[in-house]
């Protein structure tokens, strides 16, 4: 563990370079609210409306900045004074097997970081969520809603992760196999997670027949998308956060509406929600973003196969011998900067999709208003950053932010 080691001093710069830039880019964000903000933004933000969403994004930042230092430096001690080391021999004197014990390593470390990440959490639901009227979670929800993620997470990842651990331990091709089972793993949960997993959060209801459900369904009709449900979802029971989402794939496609969406808008703007959700469909957007996940999953799988090689690695972090659980988790410190590089691509491409997806919108209403109308709703009501910096947008936003989206719709059509 000295700088002599490049994996080790790559690793620590990464580390420290990726918090502060962090730090730099919640600082622009809460800064632009001292700039006077484009006339745009200005009809739709009054005084109050403003000061409010400065101390709700304020708020939040600080948070965000505590959680992020307690966990740097949590890291930083555990890796500088051995703890690496410690749970190397740990995990080794177990008796379940090189595959089973590898688990046991990366299991426990995940389960600390949740752990020591619930404090906070509970911080952000019952304190800034709650303050800022958001929040409608009980504590039994939100301790029942952490339990039943661990249990998820424990099913479905651990025999994953020991499938990964004995390709890397017997398998010459290991990398190859292991992404292949990713990609498997990731298409299986596209069929899961609407069918078992979803309906473990939030409760369905299929929307009752009447004037909204027919508009619904004459809008899919005529947008040649098959639906097979139209389901209202008890968003409320948590947030008062709006949202509609779709699931599933070809003939067995759900629509789903937060209760909170449905009674916040009119009919026209949900319409309008739902055709920019069809578009996402309809171009074809969902393969895309899988194939260009599977594509940067690769380029981590071949990175993986080399740094796994390099006796280098597991001394940056004080361990002898090489195991391959504990490379695995080096590997993902290590490879923080390219995933942050790598993610600037995937999310320019989803913020292409939105605007893909409102003009869809737009055409398929035949007017841009029911669109802008509810974006403004749904901007203004969860208070969103009226003017996020560039830097905050290119690093952290799938979305782009209202200004641009209205812009880009209120333009006449290409
Ligand atoms: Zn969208």
């Amino acid at each position: 563990m000295t700088f002599s080691n490049p994996w080790f001093t790559a690793t620590l710069l990464g580390v420290v370079l990726l918090f502060h830039l962090d730090l730099l880019v919640a600082l622009l964000n809460v800064r632009q609210f001292a700039k006077p903000l484009p006339p745009r933004m200005a009809a739709l933000y009054d005084e109050e409306k403003l000061k409010l969403c400065a101390e709700y994004h304020g708020r939040s930042a600080r948070l965000d900045l505590m959680r992020d230092s307690f966990f740097l430096a949590v890291l930083l001690m555990f890796w500088l004074f051995g703890g690496f080391a410690w749970l190397d021999r740990w995990s080794t004197a177990l008796p379940f097997g090189t595959v089973w014990n590898g688990v046991a390593a990366i299991a426990a470390l995940l389960l600390t970081r949740a752990l020591l990440a619930l404090p906070f959490d509970a911080w952000d639901t019952f304190g800034v969520e709650t303050e800022f009227g958001f929040n409608r979670t009980t504590p039994g929800t939100f301790i029942a809603d952490r339990l039943k993620g661990l249990f998820l997470s424990a099913l479905l990842g651990l025999p994953l992760l020991a499938l990964v651990l004995w390709f890397f331990q017997t398998q010459r091709w290991a990398a190859a196999y292991a992404w292949g089972s990713l990609a498997i793993f990731s298409l299986l949960m596209t069929w899961l997670a609407p069918r078992l997993i979803m309906p473990l959060f939030m409760k369905f209801q299929p929307l009752e027949d009447g004037g909204l459900k027919q508009a619904i369904l004459d809008l899919a009709a005529r947008l040649h998308f098959p639906v097979a449900e139209v389901s209202v979802v008890d968003g409320s029971r948590r947030s008062s956060k709006a949202n509609a989402f779709f699931a599933g794939f070809g003939r067995t496609r759900r629509i789903a509406l937060f209760d909170t969406l449905v009674s916040s808008h009119e009919q026209d703007e949900l319409l309008a929600v739902l055709a920019h959700e069809i578009g996402h469909s309809q171009r074809g957007h969902v393969p895309r973003h899988l194939a260009v996940g599977l594509l940067e999953s690769a380029l981590l799988f071949a990175l993986l196969h080399f740094a796994l090689q390099a006796p280098g690695l597991y001394q940056a972090f004080g361990v002898s011998g090489q195991p391959i659980a504990l490379g695995l988790v080096f590997f993902s410190l290590l490879y923080r900067p390219a995933a942050l590089l790598l993610s600037l691509i995937s999310s320019a491409l989803s913020r292409r999709h939105e605007y893909e997806a409102d003009a869809y919108a737009r055409e398929a209403m035949g007017s841009a208003t029911p669109l802008v109308t509810a974006l403004q709703k749904l901007s203004t009501d969860h208070l969103a950053h009226p003017w996020p910096h560039p830097l905050a947008v290119a690093l952290h936003y799938s979305h782009p932010p209202l200004q641009q989206r209205l812009a880009a719709l209120e333009s006449s059509p290409a």
